[in-house]
Formats: C-alpha cells, structure tokens, sequence
C-alpha cells in the first residue's frame, strides 16, 4: 500500500537520524523518520558526550536538557604498567542513552517531524522519488539520509582481510560517588571505561578482540584496579553486546542517500566523539540538503556541499583517533613511554584535542 509523499526520509533515529530529522523539519521540511527499534532502549556506548556536542544538542532538544547529569571533567587512563590523568575542559557530560535516544527522538516529533518506531526499513529504490519499502508499508520522498548506523540492512562494509575483530559490552553497575572522571583501563586485547552515569551507578563499557573476551566479566578481570574496583558491583540490567567494530575510511553517499553518523564512518570509541560527530554530521547533512528540497539546487549540489564540508569538518578526527588507538593497543612497554609523554601537560592538551571536530563545525 503507498503512503504519503515526504521531502524526507531519514532510515535510523540515534543521535543521527534525530539531528537531521530535527533540522530539516525546522527548515520547514516535511520528514519521516523511520526507527527499527522502540524507544526508550540501552545501548552499547560509553555515553561520554564530548563538550564540543553540548551546544548543539541543546539547540537540537530545546528546553529539554540534563542538568543534573554528572559533568567528567578528567580522563585517567590505566595502562598495566602506568596510570596519567588528563584533564577535560570544558567538562563532557554522562548521559544515559536510554534516556539521551528518546529524549532526542521526542523533540524530532516536536519539530514536525513525524517519527515511527519499529519501523525497519528493508530497501531503498533510488530516482527522481526515492521509494522506501518497510514490511507492511512503502513510502515515497525527494532525498533520503541513511542513519541507520554502522551495521544494518542499508550499511554493511566487507571487513578487510585480516583486520581484528572487536565487538562492544556494556553494562550499568551500582557504584556510590564515583569520580567525575571517564576511567580508561587498557589491557592486552582492549580497553574498558568506566565513568558514573547517576550519583550510585556506573557505565562500564568495552571494547575487545572477539578473541580476548566474550563477556563484562572477562573484561573486568584483564586489569587487576579494574578487577578490584568491580568487585562488589552489582548489574542494574543485564548487560548488552554489539555486533562486530570495524574501522574504515569514511564514505558520505551511496545509492543516492547521504550517509550520517555512525554509516558515514565509526570512530573508535576511546575518543568519546562518536555521539558528537553523529550530531554534527546529521544537522550537516539536513543543511545541506535544504536547498535542494526548497527548489533552489539540485540533489549532486547537496551531496557535493555534504561531502566536501563532512572531509573539512571531520576527516582530521578520524585520521588521529586511528593514530592514537597505535599508541593505545601498542605492546606494554611502548605504550607506557609513550604514556609518559602523554602525562606533559601540552602534549596531553594536543593529544585530547586532536580527536575532536574542527571548531568550524561547533559553531551552531
Ligand atoms: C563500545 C562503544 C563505546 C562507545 N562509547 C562512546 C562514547 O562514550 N561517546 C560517544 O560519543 N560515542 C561512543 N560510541 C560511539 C557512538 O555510540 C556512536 O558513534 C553513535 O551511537 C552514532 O550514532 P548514530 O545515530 O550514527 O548511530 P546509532 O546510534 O547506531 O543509531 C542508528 C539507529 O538506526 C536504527 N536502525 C538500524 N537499522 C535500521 C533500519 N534498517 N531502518 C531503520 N532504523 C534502523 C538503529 O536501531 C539505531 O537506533 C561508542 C561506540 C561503541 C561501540
């Protein structure tokens, strides 16, 4: 059965697909969003939301915030053989994607948009309309963004040959007072950060070789202060996994749709980027294809001006985060002198500052 005809489809509602949604409805857009899932839902994240986000998600959720969520502003990072402790200023906050999806998803809805939940969407049929079948429903519209993230129906990427394979755990303990800080703890085959999400619970969140552990509790025991900060935690819900992590150079279209977020390119998560750069690149991908939907460009316009601000923006992120996780997965030794320098006050400046967005993208 045909449904109604939209300017815009967005396939995914995370940090993505709701960015986008809300800025082209904003525009004045007509736009659905279609999501998989039902919200409110955990998620596989350390749910660090870097500083350079917090302007522009306020934008995005307008008077819904989270004052009350904890600011980190420190990252202590525990290597096997040495612990540095980098300051994070202007601090990041911690929210629970539980709550950061839906809150985002809602104010999609309060922009115009209309959103529907468990809503896969199955096929994209590319032309002058794009054709959009779902299961039991098809919808017509002039663009489409894929937000649907880094592994779905509409974004798979062939790993390379003999790349490794990481997957992500992740699950909320209870933990009095803990620091405001993100707590890294690196081992051989990955890393875990722990930091609070509430005043009595923690985020511990991992990412591993698919080879070195296959649960939270293997994590734990891969670092003796992880294992003996965890031993009295008790789990608030059981915890989740991800399918496999891979890394590859970013792409933003393909069959006709641009790509946001995490389906344009997945930085690794020690970078604490990922929601960040989902923000920006949705509401980047909206502006751009404003023109477009209001008739005053064309569609190859919109994915020229996406992709060309997308590699300024964003590339030198990707390309120091892949530099610094050498550094990080490196043998032991080599990692904590190169750790050591890390403790240098402008070096560990230079170091968080590198794996973040350029300041053009921040201006929102
Ligand atoms: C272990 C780990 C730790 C991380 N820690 C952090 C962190 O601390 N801070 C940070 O900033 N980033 C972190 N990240 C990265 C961050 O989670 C992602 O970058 C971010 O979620 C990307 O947002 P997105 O909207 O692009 O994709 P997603 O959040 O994945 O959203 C995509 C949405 O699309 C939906 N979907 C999928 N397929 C379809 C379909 N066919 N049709 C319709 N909908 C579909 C999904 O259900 C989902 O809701 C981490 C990632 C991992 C794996």
């Amino acid at each position: 059965m045909e449904t109604a005809q939209y300017d815009l489809i967005v396939a995914g509602g995370g940090p993505a697909g709701c960015a986008c949604a809300i800025t082209a409805a904003r525009a004045g857009a007509s736009v659905l969003l279609l999501e998989k899932d039902r919200f409110p839902r955990h998620k596989v994240c350390g749910e660090f939301v870097s500083p350079e986000s917090l302007h522009l998600l306020e934008w995005l959720l307008g008077d819904q915030r989270f004052p009350d969520r904890p600011e980190i502003s420190r990252a202590r990072i525990f290597s096997l053989r040495k612990t540095i402790s980098l300051p994070i200023f202007p601090p990041a906050k911690s929210i629970a994607r539980y709550e950061l999806d839906a809150e985002l998803l809602a104010a999609a809805r309060r922009a115009g948009a209309q959103a529907k939940e468990e809503a896969a969407v199955l096929e994209v049929n590319s032309g002058t309309v794009c054709k959009i079948r779902c299961k039991t429903e098809t919808f017509t519209a002039r663009a489409v963004v894929n937000a649907s993230g880094r592994w779905s129906q509409l974004t798979q990427h062939a790993a390379k040959k003999n790349q490794s394979k990481w997957i992500g755990l992740k699950g909320h303990f209870c933990e009095a007072q803990a620091p405001n800080s993100v707590d890294l703890y690196f081992f051989n085959g990955g890393y875990c950060g722990v930091q609070p999400v509430s005043e009595s619970s923690v985020n511990a969140c991992a990412m591993v070789r698919a080879d070195a552990a296959r649960s939270l509790e293997d994590v734990f025991s891969m670092h003796p202060e992880l294992r003996k900060r965890s031993r009295n935690w008790s789990p608030l819900f059981p915890a989740i996994s991800t399918s496999q992590l891979y890394f590859r150079q970013p792409q933003t279209d393909s069959n006709s749709m641009l790509l946001a977020g995490d389906a344009a390119a997945f930085i690794d998560p020690f970078a604490g980027d990922g929601i960040s750069l989902a923000l920006h690149s949705g509401t980047l991908a909206a502006e751009s294809l404003v023109p477009f939907l209001q008739g005053r460009g064309s569609w190859e316009d919109a994915k020229q001006h996406y992709g060309n601000a997308y590699r300024k923006q964003f590339a030198p992120a990707f390309r120091n985060a892949a530099r610094v996780r050498k550094v990080l997965t490196a043998p032991p030794l080599i990692q904590s002198m190169l750790l050591s320098l890390a403790g240098i006050s402008p070096f560990s400046r230079a170091l968080v500052r590198s794996t973040r967005i350029q300041e053009s993208a921040k201006s929102r």
